[in-house]
């Protein structure tokens, strides 16, 4: 009877035996292969392009989309779960990951046309970065005020406009970009487009220099008069907004899977930091303070882990997730910053120090709790629900 009770109802936190080897091969990548050019990425803010080919050959950009198309064909968990190892190692690399799997194949997989999906997912799952382009100078979190104008013209829309804060807008060959066809229809207007970065009139315009994962690109894009033929509407006309909403809501769980595997990396250098670190003529890590403060950093951790999985698992089988989501966003931003600043203290002068990688989890941490919606923002969706 017990058995069958831990069969059917297994911990969030147990893998499936695929799950797990997932896992395990990227944790295995993350430390041969990210680790010694984490430093030195962060220092160039660019991505190694050979980390990214591997990447690639690795299954990791294309994770659920199906075998037929050249994908990995496995579920949105194991996404989150990619993103959550590279994350304890480096979470520029895992935002590029996060947001080619959790936004741009998602959306395609969701609202693509059966063209749409043959022609773009095998370029995704083999070669080409894929980019998500919201934001703009003058809307953010009332992401719906946009003004990228997009006008119909025979079988093409002709794109016009600017958006800002794009990630991997160095990289992408694909991007998922919200225009308006009708300023005044109010979020009605707003249409999802497939643009090729090879379309005359668009360019990648002026990069960010951080404060975090600065290896990550996050860019401008410059859109003028670029003609998109009109069977790159991705989903209906009009319905941008829901294409938008609806990957967000599930983008935002892998924002929460980053920020759990950013404060496990900082947790688990500090344990060995305390362990070897002596002070008073013993190892730092034996005295009781510092003990209970791991201990409330793990237990944080385990917290906001359980929350992100909790709704990933609640996606995959196809449950409602919108609020566990911005609940597991919030929680696991704001507790990431928590515990990345806990660490560097924990570290002393050297948490300080750009020897250690503490000081480079503390500044990616920071974003944890602006981008895919700002902290207020998750807090707007579940007190609406409460309230409702
Ligand atoms: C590194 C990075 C990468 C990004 N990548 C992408 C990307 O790939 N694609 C994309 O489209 N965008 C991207 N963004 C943009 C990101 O989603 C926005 O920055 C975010 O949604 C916040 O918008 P904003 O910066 O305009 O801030 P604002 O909306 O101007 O917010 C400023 C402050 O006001 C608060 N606020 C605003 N409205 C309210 C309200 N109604 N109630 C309470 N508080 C409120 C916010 O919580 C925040 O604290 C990225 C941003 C960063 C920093």
């Amino acid at each position: 009877m017990s058995s069958l009770l831990i069969d059917t109802h297994p911990a969030l936190t147990d893998l499936s035996a695929q799950e797990r080897m997932f896992q395990e091969a990227v944790r295995d990548f993350a430390i041969s292969e990210i680790v010694p050019k984490v430093r030195e990425m962060d220092e160039a803010a660019e991505m190694d392009p050979e980390l990214i080919a591997k990447l690639f050959e690795l299954g990791l950009m294309g994770i659920e989309i199906p075998g037929m198309h050249g994908g990995t064909g496995a579920d949105f968990f194991t996404s989150v779960l990619v993103v959550e190892e590279l994350s304890k190692v480096d979470p520029s690399m895992a935002v590029l990951v996060d947001v080619q799997n959790t936004l741009v194949i998602n959306a395609l997989l969701r609202w693509g046309t059966d063209d749409q999906k043959a022609h773009y997912s095998p370029k995704l799952a083999s070669d080409t970065v894929g980019a998500y382009a919201l934001s703009e100078a003058g809307s953010g979190s009332d992401a719906f005020a946009l003004s990228c104008r997009a006008t119909q013209d025979g079988d093409h829309w002709v794109l016009s406009g600017h958006k800002l804060w794009i990630t991997n807008g160095s990289e992408a060959g694909l991007f998922i970009v919200f225009a308006t066809v009708d300023p005044d229809a109010g979020y009605k207007g707003i249409t999802a487009f497939l643009v090729d970065r090879e379309l005359d009139g668009f360019s990648v315009g002026k990069k960010e220099d951080k404060l975090g994962i600065r290896a990550s690109s996050t860019t401008e894009l410059l859109f003028e008069d670029v003609r998109v033929s009109a069977d790159h509407v991705l989903g209906e006309v009009g319905k941008g907004y829901k294409v938008a909403i609806e990957t967000l809501n599930e983008g935002r769980i892998g924002i929460g899977a980053q920020m759990v595997g950013l404060a496990q990396g900082a947790l688990d250098h500090t344990v060995r930091y305390v362990k070897e670190r002596e002070q008073f003529g013993r190892a730092v890590g034996s005295f009781q303070g510092v003990q209970f403060q791991l201990a409330e950093m793990a237990t944080e951790i385990a917290a906001a882990r359980l929350l992100v999985y909790n709704a990933a698992r609640l996606k995959v089988a196809g449950k409602p997730f919108l609020v566990p989501a911005a609940m597991a966003k919030l929680y696991a931003s704001q507790s990431a910053q928590r515990v990345a600043s806990a660490c560097i203290d924990l570290h002393g002068g050297y948490g300080f120090s750009k020897e250690f990688p503490v000081e480079k989890l503390y500044r990616d941490a920071k974003v944890g709790t602006i981008y895919e919606g700002t902290s207020n923002m998750q807090k707007q969706t579940i007190a609406k629900a409460l309230m409702r």
